[in-house]
């Protein structure tokens, strides 16, 4: 995130709908073929998590590249069987009884978050799908203590205290997943504590599942490490086959969402209310926090304009940040966020009664299409 904008060509931001998220296809492009570098160097094979990115009209593109896709509850899993196809694999902290059966069905992979849920589920899952257990090193590498599933009283994965090795019988592989926007060191930290902690149970597995939380795509990302560590990994258990299940890399600053001014207002400083939300629009502004970018923007104070950009919900904190422009903004100004493409559309909603933004793809010949228009029946259906 907050990637300096690229040189890229901007032209077609007044082409678009207002407010719209634009799927760049060659930046998408760009990204797979990093992704199917590192599954070809390092050996593995690479899942889209669908729960950051679902776009589905993209999925023609990437089955081209990665093997399947992983699933976090039963729609996620239908979406990957019907749209992706390859291999689902799905993954929850907890299975709802009257959904499981149908669940299955999907599956190619099903990993279970604790030896109960796996103990209710065996009868009816064993050898009709791969079966894992999630398990939890306890290495603690994300610092924003919501996105660590090593933190204290965790519920994602068994540790090794509670490891049941009685009840393996099934069980083809074990899955981690610790890690949230880092780079290969700490994969490589937090696979030492994994083989530490449960290295004695490989020999009895035929596949590691290590998550997503790489941030391969990322400028700077050390790949190369990356590859020498799952190599080295593989070298020492050469019978596993690998996963990783990235969600962020595979769509990465591959997305943008598109929005206007509508009012500027005054109040100590110069507010622009824009057609869109950061609550219900791009909510890991206000979750993460973060503050995204915006391109020809910079810092407060860096240009001679400085600005916060605010949404139109009732929220007070419906903020994006402050940012400076080298032009005074007016009604009517597109405003364009990058990195929009990775957990937006599947977290969106419809505070206030705002609409969804319109999905548009951009190919890489630099044609534009609305492949989504969303309306009051949107908001309408979700409620009675
Ligand atoms: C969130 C998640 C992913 C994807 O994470 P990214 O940070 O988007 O790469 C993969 N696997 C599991 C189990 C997850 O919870």
């Amino acid at each position: 995130m907050n990637e300096p904008e690229k040189a890229l060509d901007f032209r077609w931001i007044g082409d678009v709908p207002s407010p719209s998220y634009v799927i760049d296809l060659g930046l998408l492009a760009e990204n797979l073929a990093v992704l199917d570098g590192v599954q070809k160097a390092a050996g593995v094979k690479i899942l889209l998590a669908l729960k950051c990115f679902a776009a589905f009209s993209t999925f023609p593109l990437l089955r081209g590249v990665l093997s399947g896709v992983c699933a976090s509850g039963l729609f996620e899993a239908r979406l990957g069987r019907e749209e992706f196809g390859g291999e689902v694999h799905a993954g929850a902290p907890a299975f709802r009884e009257e959904e499981f059966g149908e669940l299955l069905s999907y599956c190619h992979t099903v990993t279970f978050n604790s030896f109960a849920q796996w103990e209710r589920y065996r009868g009816r899952a064993a050898g009709k799908v791969h079966c894992g257990i999630r398990v939890n090193p306890e290495h603690s590498e994300v610092k924003t203590a919501i996105y660590d599933p090593c933190g204290p009283f965790s519920r994602l994965g068994v540790t090794r205290k509670n490891f049941r090795p009685d009840l393996l019988e099934g069980i083809s592989g074990l899955h981690f997943h610790t890690l949230c926007e880092l780079d290969s060191d700490s994969l490589e930290r937090t696979l030492s504590a994994f083989e530490e902690k449960f290295g004695h149970l490989l020999p009895r597995m035929e596949w590691v599942n290590m998550g997503g939380g790489h941030h391969i795509t990322r400028p700077g990302y050390d790949i190369e490490r990356l590859v020498r560590v799952l190599r080295g990994f593989s070298a020492r258990h050469p019978h596993l086959a690998l996963y990783l299940e990235p969600g962020e890399a595979v769509a990465l600053n591959a997305g943008f969402l598109v929005a206007s001014v509508l009012d500027i207002v005054e109040n100590g400083m110069a507010i622009a209310i824009l057609d869109t939300s950061a609550a219900a629009h791009m909510p890991d502004v206000l979750e993460m926090p973060y503050r995204p970018a915006v391109i020809g923007a910079g810092t407060p104070g860096e240009h001679l304009h400085t600005y916060r950009l605010a949404g139109m919900t009732c929220l007070a904190g419906d903020v994006m940040g402050d940012y400076s422009f080298k032009r005074p903004l007016a009604v009517g100004d597109r405003i364009v966020f990058t990195d929009m493409a990775i957990y937006s559309m599947v977290k969106n909603n419809t505070f206030n009664g705002i609409g969804l933004p319109s999905i548009v793809l951009r190919r890489a010949d630099g044609s534009l299409s609305e492949i989504r228009r969303f309306s009051y029946e949107d908001f309408r259906n979700r409620l009675s």
